[in-house]
């Protein structure tokens, strides 16, 4: 089966006990067992539930990886994937990195005895100079948030196979249609499927893909344990979000480009950053390693916070608010939104300034997004 098949049948067959065409909602917390010391595949909800098994089963399809595991977070699968070290152990991660990721690295695994070196992820010797002989995990984003840079998969992944280091992907602006870290050699996938895996902005959650059962074993032990798990009715939101991921995907592609083109030749911007524009200065990896180039559109208006703050109070159908990945359109502001806690100096380095603005291109009609878009340009050139 292609991907849009499986995106609709992997892990959804009709319901063995009334045929419903549609896997139920299963809200139930227990399951009533047969007798003593028989075993059943439910028994209680946190270490399983039918809704959960077949938006699991259906991710890992999507991955072309062997098994899946779902979370109430996009956080909750980091925290379980990061179980994996241990106090003593290092991971090395690329430094352009969701701030919730930094966060628990830096306030939660640190203190528990893990270290943490940060490299420039767009170069993988920067990986392998940092790897050591404690050096357990991998860490990386690709493309990354807000600048849209991209980290080399297999690069990175055939330095630390040798090494006995394993690789994880934060695949969540990507997602399993546009880029596939497994058959690039990584060896743990991580999702945010708040953003376009449930693609509808209604629903939290997360999710692992991985190949190798030990891994699973272990991911799944502490998904048990710790407890992070959705509930039937998110988990049934995301599979129904999940059937449309192929449509979605290639419109937010679609969609983005179009809008990069446009802003590159507008004199009221600075700089846009998207990888599918062929002056990105990582367009040729990106080409090689994405089917197509996603919907993030970061760009550089000229000017600062008060330009930036007319921008977006003048947007009519873009939302100035946090989150991406939904079918509706939303911009940010990542130096006061998701990237204030880092300090500013930090952040002007990095390429986050004032006049940073990042777009979130939803799927509707590309005419009315640029003409949004355009009227407000308009208005902060007109200085009202
Ligand atoms: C949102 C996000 C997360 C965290 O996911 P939550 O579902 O908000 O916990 C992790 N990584 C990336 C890239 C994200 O965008």
């Amino acid at each position: 089966m292609r991907f849009s098949t499986r995106a609709i049948h992997a892990g959804q067959p009709a319901d063995p006990s009334t045929g419903a065409t549609i896997v139920p909602i299963y809200q139930t917390a227990t399951f009533t067992q047969a007798g003593i010391g028989e075993e059943q595949p439910y028994e209680y909800s946190r270490t399983a539930n039918p809704t959960r098994t077949a938006l699991e089963e259906c991710l890992a399809a999507l991955d072309e990886g062997r098994h899946g595991l779902a979370f109430a977070s996009g956080s909750a699968a980091t925290a379980a994937v990061m179980s994996l070290p241990r106090p003593g152990d290092h991971v090395v991660a690329a430094d352009d990195l969701y701030g919730g990721t930094y966060r628990y690295f830096e306030r939660v695994l640190r203190p528990q005895g893990v270290t943490i070196t940060y490299v420039d992820g767009r170069s993988p010797a920067e990986f392998e100079a940092a790897f050591g002989p404690a050096t357990r995990v991998a860490w990386l984003e690709t493309p990354t948030n807000p600048l849209l840079q991209l980290v080399d998969i297999e690069a990175v992944a055939a330095l630390a196979r040798p090494r006995g280091i394993l690789v994880a992907v934060d695949n969540t602006f990507a997602t399993s249609f546009l880029q596939k870290p497994l058959a690039l050699g990584a060896d743990i996938v991580v999702y945010s499927t708040t953003k376009y895996v449930a693609g509808h902005s209604d629903v939290v959650g997360g999710a692992v893909v991985v190949n190798d059962a030990g891994l699973h074993e272990q991911i799944k032990f502490h998904q048990n344990a710790a407890g992070a798990v959705p509930g039937p009715f998110d988990a049934w939101l995301t599979l129904r979000g999940v059937k449309t991921l192929a449509l979605r995907m290639a419109r937010h592609s679609a969609n983005a480009g179009e809008l990069a083109r446009y802003l590159r030749e507008h004199p009221q911007v600075r700089a846009v950053h998207y990888p599918g524009l062929p002056d990105h200065p990582q367009h040729a990896l990106a080409a090689r390693q994405m089917s197509d180039f996603g919907g993030m559109v970061t760009l550089q208006l000229a000017g600062g916070r008060e330009e930036a703050d007319r921008f977006v109070r003048s947007l009519r159908l873009f939302s100035y608010a946090e989150s991406l990945g939904g079918v509706e359109s939303l911009v940010c502001h990542p130096a006061t939104m998701t990237h204030a806690s880092i300090p500013a100096a930090d952040r002007e380095k990095r390429g986050i300034t004032e006049g940073t603005l990042r777009l979130s291109v939803g799927i509707e009609d590309i005419a009315d997004l640029r003409d949004d878009v355009d009227t407000a340009l308009r208005r902060v050139s007109a200085g009202a």
